[in-house]
């Protein structure tokens, strides 16, 4: 190693040289900071200080190689502590003044002396003057610090958690936010990305919502998080991103609330507007459709509300329903009753269900249990929710309007075809069946008559007895009337004293033979004329009418209590009357 201009090299002094190095080495592997700054560095500039004191160790005093050491001062001046700068200058001076007491002259002469204080002196300005420069600087630089200390302060007070992110590492958090996840402050800040408080089915999500907001500057999200307990929360987050001074990106600050409650209250609100909506529209099918309709309507909400695979009403008016619904008890408390298993129900029940699960919603009117919604899933249910089983009895409530309103719109459609005075069907129910048979006997060839029917001198019967016995008389012909004609046949009041008689399967011999009975059962001795028609292929109701209105009238002029028979009849004449048969 040529360390010096032809001079020997002094063994011992290497040795001590060696050690005060191995002494600066250990020195600087015992400080972190050196170490990790650069050790290769410092470990260069140990050698280097070998170098200055191996030149001074050869003897050449004049060599001010010395000064060289003032590196390695200037190294810790700039990254160790003072006190490590202190124990640097002391090792150094230790460097210097052990080999001068151990070998001194004349391998050490006075120069040796000499130059070794203004060599530690120099090291010694040197390195506390740039310590100082150094720290001064820290304060300055610290003052922001002191600001994002108070800035702490603040977020500590905040119910609302805020975490401070730099590269995607939580750098400060308030203890809002781990009251809020229930993670603690010291394991929230320090940690990076994916957050302890992501859930893991959401890293996906949330890695791509971070991107976006690193992207777009900030935003505020709604987005499911976990707890530390593994629990699920909704919160509201907002990124706001911060600057430096010089306008260079430094993190984002980010705010947590936990939306929980209001998410699920909205959630619920908007469930119920949609259940409210919904029964609306059945209220309105109840109110303004016919009631099958209606029906229909509550049919479908009940699927629509309980997601169940169909929904029927039994109508109690039909007599096997109403056989079902008795024989199966819980019904009968009026309260809604859930069979998670149809298979357990009794076998009348289970034959009318389609499902696996039912739910059956009593529809009362009043007490009286009329009907029941039967609500059915395809596979095994839980049945219903609370707030969609108080909708479905509402929905019960609509059906029972709508078999109540029904009810009473068969009663007044059976009324609009009911004589009121003599119970038998009127002329609207007439003009309807005629239509039908005529049509039936079209298709199968069965002959069908028909007759007029009409009380002879009933104004006089009125006139002699008064009209209540009119009315009973008008009564008990309509009774003994209706005893005496087949199933089959129709017998109407078509107005006043004039019945009309329709039979199908019946020609004229057995339409005669029918109203002959007839005039065996006319009480108080009262008789009556009949006009009788068999119907042609291409004869309608009116024809028929017309037809026995003419003949009854040839059976008036022919002296009463006798039956006329139309024969011939074209529809474009009047029929020929062909025989008149008196009693
Ligand atoms: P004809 O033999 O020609 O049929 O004589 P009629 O008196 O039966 O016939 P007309 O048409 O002159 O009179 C019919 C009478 O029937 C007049 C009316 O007072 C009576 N009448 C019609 N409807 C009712 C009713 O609902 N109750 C009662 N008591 N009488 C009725
Ligand atoms: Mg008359
Ligand atoms: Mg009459």
């Amino acid at each position: 190693m040529p360390v010096s201009g032809g001079a020997d090299i002094k063994w011992a002094e290497v040795l001590i040289a060696l050690g005060g190095s191995i002494l600066m080495g250990v020195a600087t592997l015992l400080f972190p900071v050196l170490a990790s700054r650069s050790f290769a560095g410092g470990a260069a500039l140990v050698s280097v200080a070998l170098i200055g004191v191996l030149r001074d160790g050869s003897g050449g005093s004049s060599g001010g190689y010395g000064v060289i050491v003032i590196v390695p001062v200037l190294w810790v001046a700039l990254y160790g502590s003072r006190r490590q700068l202190w124990l640097r200058l002391a090792g150094i001076t230790a460097m210097f003044v052990i080999p001068l007491l151990a070998l001194g002259a004349p391998q050490y002469p006075h120069a040796g002396w000499r130059s070794t204080p203004l060599v530690v002196l120099s090291c010694t300005l040197v390195g506390t003057v740039v310590q100082e420069l150094l720290a001064r600087e820290q304060r300055v630089a610290e003052r922001p610090q002191a600001s994002h200390d108070r800035s702490a302060e603040i977020l500590s007070t905040m119910r609302e958690g805020f975490a401070l992110t730099r590269d995607g590492v939580i750098v400060e958090a308030n203890p809002a936010l781990s009251q809020i996840t229930g993670f603690p402050r010291e394991q929230l800040i320090g940690s990076r990305q994916p957050f302890l408080f992501w859930p893991p089915e959401m890293l996906e999500d949330l890695t791509a919502l971070r991107e976006r907001i690193h992207a777009s500057d900030g935003g505020t999200f709604q987005t499911t998080f976990m707890r530390a307990d593994g629990a699920r929360f909704i919160a509201e987050t907002t990124a706001v991103p911060l600057h430096d001074a010089d306008g260079s990106p430094a993190g984002f600050l980010n705010s947590m609330r936990d939306v929980t409650e209001r998410v699920s209250a909205e959630r619920a609100l908007h469930e119920r507007s949609e259940e409210l909506a919904a029964l609306a529209k059945v209220t309105r099918a109840v109110a303004h459709a016919d009631p099958a309709q209606a029906r229909e309507t509550v049919r479908e909400m009940a699927v629509t509300i309980s997601g169940a695979s169909s929904a029927t009403i039994w109508d109690l008016a039909e007599a096997d329903a109403a056989a079902v619904v008795a024989s199966f008890e819980p019904l009968g408390t009026g309260t809604g009753v859930f069979l998670p298993d149809v298979t357990s129900a009794p076998a009348a029940m289970r034959a009318r269900i389609a499902g696996a699960s039912a739910h059956l919603q009593p529809i009362l009117d009043g007490a009286k249990l009329i009907g029941v919604l039967v609500i059915s899933w395809a596979s095994a249910t839980n049945g219903l929710t609370p707030s969609e089983a108080s909708l479905t009895e509402l929905l019960a409530h609509e059906a029972a309007i709508a078999i109540e309103k029904a009810t009473a719109h068969a009663e007044l459609e059976r009324l609009g075809r009911t004589d009121a005075l003599t119970g038998l069907p009127n002329r609207r129910v007439v003009e309807d069946v005629s239509r039908h048979e005529i049509a039936s006997a079209r298709r199968t060839t069965l002959p069908l008559a028909f007759a007029m029917l009409d009380l002879d001198h009933f104004k006089d019967y009125n006139d002699a007895h008064g009209h209540p016995a009119g009315d009973k008389l008008l009564r008990a012909v309509s009774a003994n009337w209706a005893r005496r004609t087949r199933e089959a046949d129709l017998l109407a009041r078509w107005g006043g004293e004039e019945f009309c008689l329709l039979l199908p399967g019946c020609d004229l011999d057995a339409g005669r033979e029918m109203i002959e009975e007839l005039r065996e059962v006319v009480p108080d001795g009262q008789t009556f004329s009949a006009g009788l028609v068999a119907w042609q292929p291409g004869m309608t109701t009116e024809d028929l009418v017309a037809a026995a209105d003419q003949a009854l009238y040839a059976a008036k002029r022919g002296g009463r209590d006798q039956t006329a028979v139309a024969v011939s009849v074209t529809l474009s004449a009047p029929p020929v009357i062909a025989a008149v048969r008196g009693s």
